[in-house]
């Protein structure tokens, strides 16, 4: 894996390399990141971004942000607001170069009469479903429009009319005129524009005719002098026809540079779908920590660091392929584990009252913030003769290899002392509801006797002292690691929910929690790395959120290889 993803990562700078060697650019590298704002962004979207700012980083360039805003029916600042967010989060900076499709409608609009000038465009009539007819098939070639010979000056007035609203919505359509005859369907006489009435979030209600995506897209880069257009794998067919625009109109030509999209398994990353998931309540909206969307991983725990680092470890690719998202939880393993705070907190709590402990005393037990980090230094946690456990670490009847406390057995408890479980005390209908210890005076930590060999040691809270906390605990959102191709009856991939990806626990936590701030991050010790929650961590009790459990499966599987280069 190792070495062919230092060879992925190359393909990209090779061509720019080339370009710098040859003076194509004159050594500029000018990249852009051009969000469509009908959506959150997800991690594939982060992939892109610190793919296109990371590249005009390393050869002293710049990046633009530009968001392709062609479609007023799907977009809303809403999420050209999120996008901003998200990406000043991941830590990058387009600096003054906000740019926006939108921006170049009347420049778009002089080219496309240009174009209709030199005779490579024309006004077409046909309806959507005719136009699809009449392209063929890749097996089919297209057939001409019956409009496709109109005269230039025809074309011009159409034109002119299709933009002062003469025409109802959808009646008419400019095209290119390049080749019906094409084996690249895109080459097909390509639709430009079409007369659409939507209020658009920007030019509101300038503009009744609208540039397709295809249209707008090379022409914004070449506008911009961006030198490498970072694109998609699914644009690689796109690519003669972004060309042949330039080439027709004669401005700035960008070299087009495509590689393959993110796919993780276990979710789904297309903004259609993670839509639905939220216009469904299936999720509690785009920033839910279950989406693959930087706000919700943000929300999650993840930490900007942590995304570009997994960005930096997939590399880039020419083919297509599913990242397992062990990957994604091992680099946030590793930011977390050199990073979050070491506290204890119960997630399933089951009492323990120390008999032969003072009913009135209470100790100061140091604690050790992090113990990959000295310098976070240590604090203060309460201990007394009531605590709480969590309830799996007892065995009523325990196998032999069962290391924690059963009766007659002994544990450490973290930072305090070594106790005895002897006595077991359940209700009416047998439940366990309390256990009976007595614990060793002479064995507290850090003390030289403490040295006692005993073979488990659990974390606790103590009851009093222990503040109540909501703790919900997150699994994959789809139980299939391909949740996008549909199953044998044919299923969408709403199928493939998983029921459990959502479970919420009320725990107990030490005090020091009470007054944990949003984005700041915790190991639970022996549970996993925890949030506090943005959205409901501030009402009452705290909320905290799981990011990931300890378990490292990503680690273990690939023990020894490094997937840096
Ligand atoms: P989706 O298909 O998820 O809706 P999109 O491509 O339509 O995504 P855009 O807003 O057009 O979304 O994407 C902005 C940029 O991010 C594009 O350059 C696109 O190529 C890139 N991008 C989108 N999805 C991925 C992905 N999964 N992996 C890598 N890059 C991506
Ligand atoms: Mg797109």
């Amino acid at each position: 894996m190792a070495n062919m993803e230092t060879v992925q990562s190359n393909f990209i700078k090779q061509i720019i390399n080339e370009h710098n060697a040859s003076g194509r650019y004159g050594g500029r590298v000018h990249t852009r990141f051009p969000p469509e704002p009908n959506g959150y962004l997800h991690i594939g979207h982060a992939k892109s971004i610190c793919l296109n700012f990371g590249i005009a980083e390393e050869y002293g360039g710049k990046c633009n942000l530009r968001f392709d805003d062609t479609n007023p029916v799907k977009e809303n600042v809403e999420y050209v607001d999120s996008i901003k967010e998200d990406i000043r989060w991941l830590g990058f900076d387009w600096e003054d170069r906000e740019f926006y499709a939108s921006d170049y409608f009347e420049t778009l609009y002089e080219y496309a009469v240009k174009l209709i000038r030199d005779g490579k465009a024309y006004v077409c009539e046909l309806t959507g479903e005719e136009i699809r007819a009449y392209r063929g098939t890749l097996t089919e070639t297209g057939r001409n429009s019956p409009y496709r010979d109109r005269s230039v000056e025809e074309n011009f007035d159409l034109f002119q009319r299709m933009r002062a609203g003469d025409y109802p919505d959808g009646s008419r359509t400019l095209r290119a005129k390049i080749d019906m005859a094409s084996p690249n369907l895109n080459m097909r006489d390509p639709i430009m524009y079409r007369i659409l009435r939507a209020h658009h979030h920007r030019t509101g209600d300038a503009w009744c005719i609208y540039p397709t995506y295809d249209w707008a897209h090379g022409q914004s880069d070449s506008i911009e002098g961006i030198t490498h257009s970072i694109c998609t794998l699914e644009f690689e067919d796109h690519r003669p026809l972004y060309d042949w625009y330039v080439t027709q109109l004669e401005i700035h030509h960008p070299r087009q540079i495509e590689f393959a999209r993110l796919n993780i398994t276990c979710t789904v990353m297309s903004k259609r779908k993670l839509l639905r998931l939220v216009q469904e309540g299936i999720v509690d909206g785009w920033d839910d920590p279950r989406m693959p969307t930087i706000s919700g991983l943000r929300r999650r725990g993840y930490t900007p660091g942590s995304l570009r680092d997994f960005s930096d470890r997939v590399g880039v690719a020419k083919k297509e392929s599913t990242i397992d998202m062990a990957l994604l939880e091992h680099c946030i393993r590793e930011d977390l584990n050199a990073h979050a705070l070491r506290v204890m907190a119960v997630l399933d709590p089951l009492k323990v009252v120390i008999t032969n402990y003072p009913a009135s005393e209470i100790e100061e037990m140091e604690a050790v913030n992090n113990p990959e980090d000295a310098t976070a230094g240590s604090r203060a946690v309460p201990f007394s003769r009531e605590l709480y456990i969590e309830r799996e670490d007892f065995m009523e009847d325990p196998p032999k290899k069962f290391f924690r406390l059963a009766p007659g057995r002994e544990v450490r408890l973290r930072y305090a002392y070594i106790i005895r479980c002897e006595e077991v005390i359940k209700d009416a209908e047998g439940n366990i509801v309390e256990l009976h210890c007595t614990y060793d005076s002479e064995t507290r930590s850090g003390l030289p006797q403490a040295n006692r060999k005993v073979k488990g040691t659990l974390h606790w809270v103590s009851a009093p002292h222990a503040v109540d906390a909501e703790v919900r605990l997150y699994e994959q959102l789809f139980d299939r690691e391909h949740p996008e191709t549909t199953d044998e009856e044919g299923q969408d991939f709403l199928a493939n929910l998983n029921p459990a990806s959502l479970q919420i626990v009320q725990a107990k936590v030490e005090p020091s929690l009470a007054s944990a701030m949003a984005g700041t991050h915790f190991q639970f010790e022996r549970k996993g790395y925890f949030t506090v929650d943005s959205r409901y961590g501030k009402k009452g009790a705290p909320v905290f959120n799981r990011t990931v459990t300890l378990r490292d499966t990503w680690a273990k599987i690939h023990k020894g290889q490094k997937t840096t280069p």
